[in-house]
């Protein structure tokens, strides 16, 4: 029997790819990243997608919330369209993708872009849905040394 292709479409077995990071593995890039964030959604691995926002928005995602959309859906592609790396200290990156769905409504394509974050060693997605509280001159909450506004404000 051959081993699962992963979900993020990439062609390459699960274990070879997005598994090794839904296990631990600290991802490369923020491509690497939203592959398997993807496939997480796939999956049904609510504790990974929590795991990959942000610290400092963990509090305010919908656990629930994330694992009915995930459940409801019927997930039918990933396609990365784009992935910029800002510079900067810390870093911070766009990808750009499309991911195709299907639930009861019928079939549906989102196109985003993304910011993440590079802390500690690890990627993490700025979730846009969640507002990131810290005062402009204030230490950004990604830990990243700089003033908020100097960092990630600027993605809200
Ligand atoms: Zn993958
Ligand atoms: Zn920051």
């Amino acid at each position: 029997m051959n081993a699962p292709s992963c979900p993020c479409t990439s062609g390459d077995p699960l274990d070879l790819c997005c598994g090794r990071l839904h296990a631990g593995q600290p991802a490369g890039c923020a491509e690497a990243l939203m592959r398997s964030r993807y496939s997480a959604y796939v999956l049904g691995l609510v504790d990974y997608l929590v795991e990959t926002t942000l610290p400092a928005q963990r509090d305010g995602l919908d656990r629930e919330a994330i694992a009915a959309w995930s459940a409801v859906s019927t997930w039918l592609g990933l396609e990365v369209e784009g992935h910029e790396l800002l510079g900067g200290k810390p870093e911070h990156a766009f990808v750009t993708f499309v991911a195709r769905w299907h639930d009861e409504q019928g079939e549906h394509a989102h196109r985003e872009r993304s910011a993440f974050v590079q802390s500690g060693g690890r990627w993490y997605f700025l979730d846009p849905s969640v507002p990131l509280r810290a005062g402009r001159n204030d230490p950004c909450p990604c830990s990243g040394g700089q003033k908020f506004k100097k960092c990630c404000a600027g993605f809200f």
